[in-house]
């Protein structure tokens, strides 16, 4: 029945109830009178029941009052049963949600905007000791007390994770992630992973790299220097010099990869640079510039363009021995004849070191594995230039130190760029 059916049909009913009671002798005005009345009266008592079912918070069902009444009733019935099917639909998600987020092993823990703990899994118990629900509203810091914790909140950059070594637990190595979400990124989830057993391999893989690369030191000075006596000596026949001459060069070779080694894993110690100075760059590029002149003996043309009042918040050794591969290389792996190109510069406020070559270029497939431990494209080639195949893993992990990045484009046949972006913060006035 449409609404307006519906009043119709009152209205008749009100209608009928007056000419009833004329017919039992009521003057009109009494029956109209109390026609309206018992109207009024039954619309009062429809009222006050649906306020107090609805207060209830009672499902309305059939048999629904007829008339207007009954088709308020109908329509409150089907937004409740809209509603319950909705209700019912969240809690299965939310249930849902819940077992996916107590399966995982990483802890998850919500963080209001005023950084105080909303909720978190079973997880957060064992990596980061917070107790939910008996944690909730508390300040995750006070909970979770790190002083390193306490600085990287405070930065609020969060793209890299921060490992750590919890106090409750010192046997555990775990990788923390903060995620901001929600009205302008105020709130926090916090995602703290157990790195532990990839922390240890990691350490045993260092340390072994670090050892083995030590132990080989001594036996090779021992070699070389047994070597040099004799070659330099008159009772050396002459037949022996070039066998002699060979085994001096490998063992060179070997002294460069294991020297090599031994400054990686010192590279790995630590993630970020320590004793950090006032570098005078453009001084520094000009000095391996001229070794690198020596180094190409005439054979390539070296320019370099440099802004001599920028200089470099940095570890001074580090970024000499980054800047110099780049060059070193540059010159050992293109042609007689080539343009060597270096530039120290500002963009857009950030310090830029470049080498560009007119060299015969790098095929594009090899370019994102060129900061890999001995990847190189030519590898006989580059064994017989004295490459060692860890110069620009060197390179890389120095600007990761720095917070710096390494960009290399090449065209085959129209040569490579390398190039050290710097963060603006890192530039300083010389
Ligand atoms: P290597 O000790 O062999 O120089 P690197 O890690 O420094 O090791 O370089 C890796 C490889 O990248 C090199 O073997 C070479 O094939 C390539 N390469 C590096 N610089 C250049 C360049 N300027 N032009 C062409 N190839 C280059």
């Amino acid at each position: 029945m449409r609404p307006s059916q519906v009043e119709g049909s009152c209205l008749v009913a009100c209608a009928g109830l007056v000419l009833l009671l004329q017919a039992f002798g009521f003057s009109w005005a009494w029956a109209l009178a109390l026609g309206m009345g018992a109207c009024l009266l039954r619309h009062l008592f429809q009222l006050v029941r649906l306020i107090r079912l609805l207060r209830r918070r009672h499902y309305l069902s059939p048999p629904f009052p007829w008339g207007l009444w009954g088709e308020l009733y109908r329509t409150i019935a089907r937004y409740q049963q809209g509603n319950r099917k909705r209700r019912k639909r969240q809690l299965r998600f939310q249930r849902r949600f819940r077992e996916a987020a107590h399966s995982i092993p990483d802890a998850l823990v919500v963080l209001d905007k005023r950084q105080r703990i909303e909720w978190a899994n079973p997880a957060a118990r064992e990596l980061l000791n917070i107790h939910w629900p008996e944690d909730e509203g508390r300040r995750f810091t006070d909970c979770f007390d790190h002083p390193q914790l306490k600085a990287f909140l405070d930065t609020g950059e969060f793209n890299r994770p921060l490992d750590l070594l919890p106090n409750h637990n010192r046997a555990l190595m775990l990788s923390l992630r903060v995620n901001p979400f929600g009205e302008r990124k105020r709130q926090r989830l916090i995602v703290a992973r157990d790195r532990t057993a990839v922390y240890h391999l990691n350490r045993i893989r260092r340390d072994f790299i670090a050892n083995a690369s030590h132990e080989l030191r001594t036996p090779l000075t021992v070699l070389t220097g047994f070597l040099e006596t004799l070659s330099d000596s008159p009772q050396t026949p002459a037949a022996h010099q070039r066998p002699l001459q060979l085994m001096s060069n490998q063992a060179e070779r070997m002294r460069a990869i294991v020297e090599d080694l031994l400054t990686l894993s010192r590279l790995e110690m630590e993630d970020r640079s320590e004793d950090l100075v006032r570098v005078p760059v453009p001084e520094a590029i000009r000095a391996i510039a001229q070794e690198a002149e020596v180094l190409s003996r005439g054979r390539h043309a070296l320019h370099w363009e440099l802004d001599e009042r920028l200089g470099l918040l940095a570890n001074p050794g580090e970024i000499r021995s980054a800047f110099s591969n780049l060059i070193f290389n540059a010159v050992i792996h293109t042609p007689p004849g080539t343009r060597i190109q270096i530039r120290w510069h500002r963009e857009e406020g950030a310090p830029v070191f470049t080498v560009a070559d007119n060299g015969e270029g790098i095929p594009p497939e090899h370019i994102p594995r060129l900061t890999e431990r001995f990847y190189r494209v030519d590898k006989a080639r580059s064994r017989a230039s004295g490459g060692t195949g860890l110069g620009l893993a060197i390179v890389n992990h120095i600007l990761q130190r720095h917070d710096a990045r390494l960009l290399i484009a090449s065209e085959l046949g129209q040569g490579s760029v390398f190039q050290c972006r710097f963060p603006p913060e890192a530039a300083v006035q010389l």
